[in-house]
């Protein structure tokens, strides 16, 4: 194929709205009430919102091309690489396990919401290590490099990062006995909501969405997951329902008084894309490097990030305690425990 013509492809497969136009050619309004027919309304919802923002961050000069550098050369990268590698893994996981199921669900609205809530613990189990080993940190971090919130964030990932989460949610998923149509229809939500809760103070100024901030994650959540003020990190590992958080004593709500500071606590090359997407890992090799004796440099790389051989820790929950202890009264008065 033709430079041009794969260029050319991949333009309109980001815009997807292929499906939907092919609805409006054969005027098949009726395929919209399908659950193929909702995916192809909702599919070109995320570029068009992308496109908005950034013409609204043009139009208010706030617009900056280093906010989407970073995101869209990740785009690119893992466009190629990573959704196939992703396809390969949740067939493979489903077609391994699903012999061993507990037992067997079925299409109906309580299995939803019983898979629903599985999904959720396995997006958990994912997230929660991807930010507590060192290792699934350096596939993680990538996503959480961009020093800024907007729609575009939702694409920067390191190419192996939807693999190792594929692992983990589709197995869990299936061993529970979420059926896979039930289980891809769940992944189509979680994916909508999860690229909706990246939207910019640009485009939505406050994130909370007024009573839904106390029922579910909101864009406020998953804005305050991607700072690195130390009251705010490794909090919000949910996506939708905040369950699994509100179990696990992980859940944040933003604060009026922190501001958020978007970005990893590791100093960056700013706007880099490459030390985005390898900084981690080079700073990982240094570290297991320069550790002393076999058992550090295992230690370093499945400990949390910020652990140290010294026992000089700067792990969140050690930096987070140092916060509190320091702001104890300040946080007391504004109800924070
Ligand atoms: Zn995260
Ligand atoms: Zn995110």
């Amino acid at each position: 194929m033709h430079i041009f013509e794969i260029l050319y492809h991949e333009f309109i497969g980001f815009w997807g709205y292929d499906q939907l136009w092919k609805i409006i050619q054969t005027q098949n309004y009726e395929a919209l009430l399908t659950q193929k027919g909702i995916q192809a309304f909702l599919r070109p919802v995320l570029p068009v919102l992308l496109l908005i923002e950034i013409i609204r961050g043009l139009f208010h000069q706030r617009y900056s091309h280093a906010q989407y550098k970073i995101s869209l050369f990740t785009y690119i990268l893992n466009r190629f690489i990573s959704s196939f590698l992703s396809i390969a893994m949740v067939a493979f996981c489903i077609g391994f396990f699903e012999p061993y199921a507990l037992f067997k669900t079925t299409l109906s609205w309580y299995w939803f919401i019983y898979g629903y809530v599985v999904w959720e613990l396995a997006h958990f189990v994912y997230h929660y290590f991807g930010h507590k080993v060192r290792l699934f940190w350096c596939l993680h971090s990538t996503h959480h490099a961009p020093e800024y919130m907007n729609l575009s964030v939702t694409y920067a990932h390191f190419f192996l990062e939807a693999p190792y989460a594929d692992i983990i949610r589709t197995t869990i998923c299936i061993l529970l006995g979420v059926n896979p149509p039930l289980l891809f229809l769940i992944m189509f939500i979680d994916g909508t909501w999860g690229s909706f809760i990246h939207i910019g103070e640009n485009l939505l100024k406050d994130g909370r969405l007024g009573f839904l901030n106390r029922v579910i994650l909101t864009p406020s959540h998953h804005r305050v997951h991607h700072a690195r003020n130390p009251l705010y990190m490794d909090t919000n590992f949910c996506n939708l329902l905040n369950i699994w958080d509100k179990a696990f004593g992980t859940l944040q709500d933003e604060k009026q008084q922190v501001d958020i500071e978007y970005g990893i606590s590791r100093p960056m090359k700013k706007g880099d894309f490459l030390d985005a997407y390898f900084g981690e890992i080079v700073a990982l090799g240094k570290d297991v490097y320069a550790a002393p004796g076999i058992k550090n440099k295992i230690l370093y790389v499945f400990m949390p990030p910020g652990w140290s051989h010294t026992g000089d820790h700067k792990t969140a929950t050690v930096v987070k305690a140092e916060y509190v202890k320091e702001h104890k009264q300040a946080l007391r008065l504004e109800g924070q425990p």
